[in-house]
């Protein structure tokens, strides 16, 4: 049981349950860029909550190569978490 993510299409489910980790920047390049590309076109997503709402508009406004994500999670593994 280890599909890689980059190859799966998400689903809204998957989506909504990577969003922690997206906020946290835990997300890598393929990873991010799968939930972009879904909650780009999914209403569900957006009309999901309050919560999930404001951080799928957080995740459109993001320019489209966003290194940052990245960065930060080799920081934190660095630091042990
Ligand atoms: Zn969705």
């Amino acid at each position: 049981m280890t599909e890689p993510a980059e190859r799966t299409p998400l689903g809204c489910f998957e989506v909504l349950a990577r969003l922690d980790a997206f906020v946290a920047g835990e997300l890598d390049g393929a990873e991010l860029e799968a939930v972009r590309a879904h909650v780009a076109g999914c209403r569900n997503c957006e009309s999901f909550g309050g919560y999930y709402a404001r951080t799928i508009e957080a995740v459109r406004r993001l320019p489209p190569s966003t290194e940052s994500a990245a960065v930060r999670r080799r920081l934190l593994a660095g630091f042990g978490g």
